[in-house]
């Protein structure tokens, strides 16, 4: 296995900086998720490093080599797309034996079946070796894609939304494969996503890009807990964190400079009016069995958290309003430090 750095890349199409002085580090046997918007730059990005496309500044490293100007096939690298790009014609076990029937790579035929019948056992796919490619589900038809990077045991992985075009279930099924899969591998992945459960729940760092800039590089924790700023901080958690401003509180002790507060659903809890303190009045109550989304209306501002779907809460009910650990960001939306 390999690492990969990215030291300051830009590569701008026409009037679009798709990449922005973009500096990265992916080390062996990390799972690193670059996650952002669409057009953030995050295929461009994994394109650079494959070498389709060359960077206008900056260069890139394999394993402290500097590859920046080598031809894309001769960089070690496996590409996972989000659609499957199979052989419709061949079977199963064809298509994954593919990658390693290249006349280049002259691997001898047992030595093909091996690789082949252990892959396909990684991926729990051995029962439909002899089927054709056609004749599997979606995600079968995704797990045969990413078995024919496998296969090849490349030093590393990029995947471009690889479970993007799946149903919810196969995404979650499939993402729990993957990460059991790279860790019992051992396998370096740059996995690139705009889904934050996929990158929260498979990414040992997660890079947050936005426009072409890494905003922040860290741990799914050190991402949730502490958001650079309001952009990184609205990425992640369900539902969305809330944005209030400073203001508006009363008795929530912020640090100065403070113009907006973050509050992640979490840390806002409702409780029975009994007298002052923040007062606002509940709009809706959706039920999703283990836990109520409760959106409430304070002092104009619509916000949402969770409740105990026993809680008693309803509907145009007035309530106390119970804030812990806000995120304060200034006037430019960058996270200030807590009140200590
Ligand atoms: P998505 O999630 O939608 O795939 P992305 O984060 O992968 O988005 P990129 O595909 O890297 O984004 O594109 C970044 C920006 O560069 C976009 O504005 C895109 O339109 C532009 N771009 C990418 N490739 C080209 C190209 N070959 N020619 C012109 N513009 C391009």
């Amino acid at each position: 296995m390999a690492d990969v750095a990215l030291r300051n890349i830009s590569k701008r199409f026409g009037a679009t900086e798709a990449v922005r002085e973009l500096s990265l580090t992916i080390n062996d046997g990390e799972f690193l998720v670059l996650l952002g918007p669409s057009g953030a730059g995050k295929t461009t990005t994994l394109r650079l490093i494959t070498g389709l496309e060359k960077p206008d500044a900056g260069s890139v490293m394999i394993d402290g080599r500097d590859v920046t100007q080598d031809p894309p096939g001769s960089r070690d690298i496996a590409f996972v797309f989000q659609q499957y790009s199979l052989y419709p014609h061949l079977s199963v076990y064809d298509n994954l034996a593919f990658p390693l029937r290249s006349p280049a790579r002259r691997v001898p035929e047992p030595i093909i079946r091996k690789r082949v019948e252990q892959t396909a056992d990684l991926l729990h796919i051995a029962s439909k070796l002899n089927n054709r490619a056609t004749r599997l589900s979606g995600g079968e038809m995704q797990r045969v894609a990413i078995g024919r990077a496998l296969v090849r045991d490349p030093s590393i992985y990029l995947m471009d939304e690889p479970l993007s075009s799946l149903d919810a279930k196969l995404r979650a099924e499939l993402r729990l494969e993957l990460k059991r899969i790279q860790l019992e591998l051992g396998s370096t992945i740059l996995y690139v996503t705009h889904d934050q459960v996929e990158a929260m729940t498979m990414a040992s760092r997660i890079g947050v890009i936005r426009d072409g800039r890494l905003l922040q590089l860290g741990t799914p924790r050190e991402i949730y807990e502490s958001p650079a700023d309001s952009y990184v901080a609205s990425r992640l958690g369900t539902p969305q964190i809330n944005f209030l401003s400073a203001g508006l509180l009363s008795d929530v002790p912020v640090p100065p400079g403070t113009e907006t507060v973050g509050i992640r659903t979490e840390h806002l809890r409702l409780a029975a009016r009994n007298g002052g303190g923040m007062i606002g009045r509940i709009h809706r109550v959706e039920h999703l069995g283990e836990q109520n989304h409760v959106h409430l209306d304070y002092k104009g501002k619509m916000l949402v958290t969770l409740a105990d779907p026993h809680q008693p809460l309803h509907a145009g009910q007035e309530v106390e309003l119970h804030l812990q650990n806000p995120l304060c960001f200034d006037r430019a939306g960058q996270r200030l430090p807590a009140m200590a």
